[in-house]
């Protein structure tokens, strides 16, 4: 079974209006492409981008969730708000919502039970530091981040669900892992999960991200357990996102 590659661009906290019309505006030339192309803008720019790529094949993705439906829970975004921008993944466990803003394990993992019940896909985000590869942690760190959500939804919930392996010293630092670093990785994810359930193992997409480039990302596509990427400052200029969906 082949699975599909994506390609998502995780804006961050970047982007104005003006800003947001001429990169669309640039994806949208891009024509067809075998992989799916998502964009994640923050939460005030969804609506604009949902319009603009209404026509096309572009994806919409939101950068986090709240796991509460509604309420008093001010500054939150449901969702079903989401859901009413036509958003179709949510990022989920990215290290910078880890780290910055102390979101747990079991954080994460009720976000993505919220996002699941409401028929949308997480993205989920898992990754080790740079201490933690130097003490050979890697692997039960991703192991770790993933039995927390298991415990939540189940394993056979991860038929709905994308992985993205972030390492975070990989991440914003120009030093992306290398395309066996990565293999490495991936490949162990998939062998855990498939302890569990060969189908979700099977089908399970898994992207790599951190500092993801053009010049880099052909290797790492090329790779049999690597499904795509997630590109954070690259998906900020056209040309070189452009370039990186064409080498998926
Ligand atoms: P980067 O970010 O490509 O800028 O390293 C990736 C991410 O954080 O998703």
């Amino acid at each position: 079974m082949i699975r599909q590659k994506i390609v998502a661009g995780n804006w961050k906290m970047n982007g104005s209006k003006e800003s947001i019309v001429s990169l669309i505006g640039g994806l949208l030339e891009m024509g067809g492409s075998d992989s799916e192309v998502v964009i994640a803008p923050s939460f005030p720019y969804l609506s604009q981008v949902s319009e603009m790529i209404s026509d096309s094949a572009l994806v919409l993705a939101a950068q986090n969730v709240s796991n509460h439906e509604q309420g008093a829970y001010t500054g939150e975004v449901s969702v079903s708000m989401l859901n009413d921008f036509g958003v179709k993944y949510v990022l989920l466990g990215h290290s910078e919502r880890r780290s910055l803003y102390g979101e747990t394990d079991e954080q994460v993992a009720t976000k993505v039970k919220a996002v699941l019940d409401f028929g949308l896909t997480p993205m989920l985000c898992i990754g080790e530091t740079l201490e933690e590869r130097e003490s050979n942690k890697t692997f039960e760190v991703c192991q770790r981040q993933l039995q927390a959500v298991i415990d939540c939804v189940g394993v056979d919930s991860f038929e709905q669900m994308v992985i993205a392996y972030e390492p975070v010293w990989a991440i914003g630092t120009g030093l992306s892992a290398s395309a066996e670093q990565a293999q490495d990785v991936h490949q162990s994810i998939r062998s855990f999960l498939s302890t569990l359930s060969e189908s979700v193992a099977r089908k399970v997409q898994i992207l790599y991200g951190g500092s993801v480039k053009a010049s880099t990302s052909s290797a790492l596509f090329e790779m049999p357990d690597v499904d795509g990427a997630l590109v954070g400052g690259a998906s900020l200029d056209a040309k070189e996102f452009i370039a990186i969906v064409k080498t998926a």
